[in-house]
């Protein structure tokens, strides 16, 4: 079976699906559930996963795109947690996606004499340490004019000092991809736009599930010996098959501006009442975020109102000499954090990023809880249960994890073109830069798009509307990347709906045009993607202009009044049969 997610592949794998009992069958295609479906498959287990949308169309690319230890939780003495969130940051700069995972400094501003430096420069020391082998650089401490030197957009009377620190970020969404090709190159089926109605339980065991494939309707009855759930911000709505897990969404803001309208040569943190406002250079832009507020609506469509909008504004402003106005934002994006419930009533922000795994019937496991940075340890540990179960079955021992060991696609062969990447773009005559962007979203998977655009020169050409992306990245996100519609690849494979001031209104027409040749769309097909995509940016326009979260949700959902099958809420899960 190819490994590309090609249509192909796609109908592949739904034959696989109707035909086969698979050992492990994952609903939902965020970083947890593809982390769980490339654990598995490494393990040698027969593998499935679908997922009701798009690989990372729930919190997965929704994220601030920190691979971070959290600083936060270092403050709440949570030093596992910090030093599992490091070790992991460690192994996917090194090992596991380097070119994905990248460095990123941060500037934290310090706004008391005396006691803070000690106790933010002790708390960077020990965050340097927990790191273990270095894999980015250690924290220095600046003076009030070295801080402004590096940061000149701030504001002098703000601050008396900073500690410079660095983290590490990645494209959240394309990740995500990117795991999910490395799970088909080990063999795993995995269809989108699948959604599980029903677990299927057959003599007190949950054998499989009743899903629809959304694309054509058609129903599927999936045989699994063991479903996991890692179903995000869906898990446990209600009285589902989750058990007593429990999952609290909260919702997080982010904009973009430009990158020249913030004079300053690192990322910025510093502390809000309730948590911390991050400011990461972005590619041409600054992403500013984020908020962290309950929401009690529907999970498919968390929306930025105007107050979300406001916030973040005044938290930077009140550190910038020249202040942003909503006339700067580019792009803005909600996400749900799938916390796990404590007690209701309780403040969201104290709500742990810890994950937990629980079995509420044989044959089912759950997953909830947890942070982006560690997927691997929350697949491996939700792999674990269930292979407790399998193994326990018809005792025959399920390998242990060895994701700490498989680099995602594209990370063989980086470093090399890497240095080779002069030479690479002579002999395909793109610019360096242009190589090098390149490179930090397909790694050495690089060949296929300049095999790709050899073949046909007109796809080297920048995207209309949206110049910093060409067309081969489009062609490519269907033929490779498991696109099927025009908001897989405006929102996640490239990120042209937060970055481009129009929200990719312009680019939404020349990309469809490249779509319908690949994908083989009619043009009622490719008008419909493009009249279903202006639909999705007007409701978040629309929610943008609204004062608060329930007016800002109703707008969006009056918007979304044409909205198709794939975009609803997959519903609670029943168990079906005896
Ligand atoms: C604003 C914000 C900022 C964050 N920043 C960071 C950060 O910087 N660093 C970090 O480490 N973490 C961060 N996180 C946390 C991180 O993004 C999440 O923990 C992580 O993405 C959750 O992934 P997931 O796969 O569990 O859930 P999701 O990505 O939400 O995936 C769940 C999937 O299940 C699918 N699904 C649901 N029901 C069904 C069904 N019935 N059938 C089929 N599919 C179904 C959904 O469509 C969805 O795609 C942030 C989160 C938010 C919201």
């Amino acid at each position: 079976m190819t490994t590309a997610l090609s249509p192909q592949h796609r109908a592949a794998s739904l034959a696989r699906m109707a035909s086969e009992r698979f050992d492990i069958l994952v609903v939902g295609g965020g970083v947890t559930g593809t982390g769980a479906a490339l654990d598995a498959a490494t393990r040698g287990l027969n593998v499935a996963l679908v997922e009701a949308t798009d690989y990372a169309a729930g919190a997965s690319s929704k994220s601030s795109k920190l691979i971070h230890g959290g600083l936060r939780y270092l403050e709440m003495l949570d030093f596992a947690l910090v030093r599992e969130a490091l070790t992991e940051r460690g192994l996917l700069l090194t090992r596991l996606a380097p070119h994905l995972v990248k460095p990123v400094p941060f500037l934290w501003p310090l706004t008391h004499r005396g006691w803070e430096r000690p106790y933010v420069g002790t708390g960077l020391l020990l965050y340097d340490t927990m790191g273990g082998r270095r894999a980015v650089p250690r924290a220095r401490h600046l003076s009030k004019t070295g801080t402004l030197t590096l940061a000149p957009a701030l504001r002098p009377d703000a601050l008396v000092g900073g500690v410079q620190f660095y983290d590490a970020q990645e494209d959240d969404a394309r990740m995500v991809a990117v795991l999910a090709r490395t799970a088909a190159a080990h063999d795993a089926a995995l269809a989108t736009n699948v959604r599980m109605n029903e677990l299927v339980n057959s003599s007190g065991r949950i054998a499989g599930v009743m899903a629809t494939d959304l694309l054509t309707g058609a129903p599927l009855q999936i045989a699994a010996r063991h479903v996991v759930l890692a179903t995000g911000a869906w898990t446990g709505r209600s009285d589902g098959p989750g058990g007593d897990v429990r999952v609290r969404p909260s919702k997080g803001v982010h904009i973009l501006v430009p990158r020249d309208r913030i004079a300053m040569d690192t990322g910025l943190l510093t502390r809000t009442e309730k948590s911390v406002l991050f400011v990461i250079p972005w590619g041409e832009h600054w992403l500013i975020g984020d908020t962290d507020t309950e929401w009690p609506f529907d999970p498919s469509y968390p929306v930025a109102s105007r107050a979300d909008i406001d916030y973040l504004l005044a938290k930077v402003n009140h550190m910038l000499t020249e202040p942003l106005t909503a006339g700067d934002i580019e792009g803005a994006f909600a996400g749900l954090r799938p916390l796990v419930a404590a007690g209701a009533g309780a403040d969201t922000t104290k709500l742990s990023r810890e994950h937990i795994v629980r079995s509420p019937a044989p044959g089912l496991s759950v997953i909830a809880g947890g942070k982006y940075t560690t997927y691997r340890v929350m697949a491996r540990d939700l792999i674990d249960v269930a292979a407790r179960d399998l193994s326990g079955r018809d005792g025959q021992p399920v390998p242990a994890s060895r994701t700490h060991e498989v680099p995602l696609r594209g990370a063989d062969g980086y470093q090399q073109m890497w240095e080779a990447r002069e030479q690479v773009a002579r002999s395909a005559g793109l610019p360096v830069t242009q190589v090098e962007r390149l490179l930090g979203r397909y790694g050495s998977d690089l060949t296929d798009l300049l095999a790709l655009m050899a073949g046909r020169p007109a796809l080297k050409e920048p995207m209309p509307g949206a110049a910093s992306y060409l067309g081969a990245e489009i062609v490519y996100a269907c033929s490779h990347e498991g696109a099927v519609h025009l908001d897989d690849v405006l929102s996640r494979r490239t990120r042209i709906r937060i970055e481009v001031r129009d929200r990719g209104a312009e680019a939404a027409h020349h990309a469809a045009e490249l779509m319908a040749a690949e994908l083989g769309w009619d043009q009622a097909k490719t008008a419909s993607e493009i009249g279903r995509y202006q639909d999705l940016i007007a409701a978040d326009l629309a929610a943008e202009a609204m004062p608060d979260d329930l007016s800002a949700f109703e707008a969006a959902r009056d918007r979304l009044g044409r909205v198709t099958p794939s975009e609803q809420s997959p519903p609670i899960p029943s168990i079906q049969g005896d």
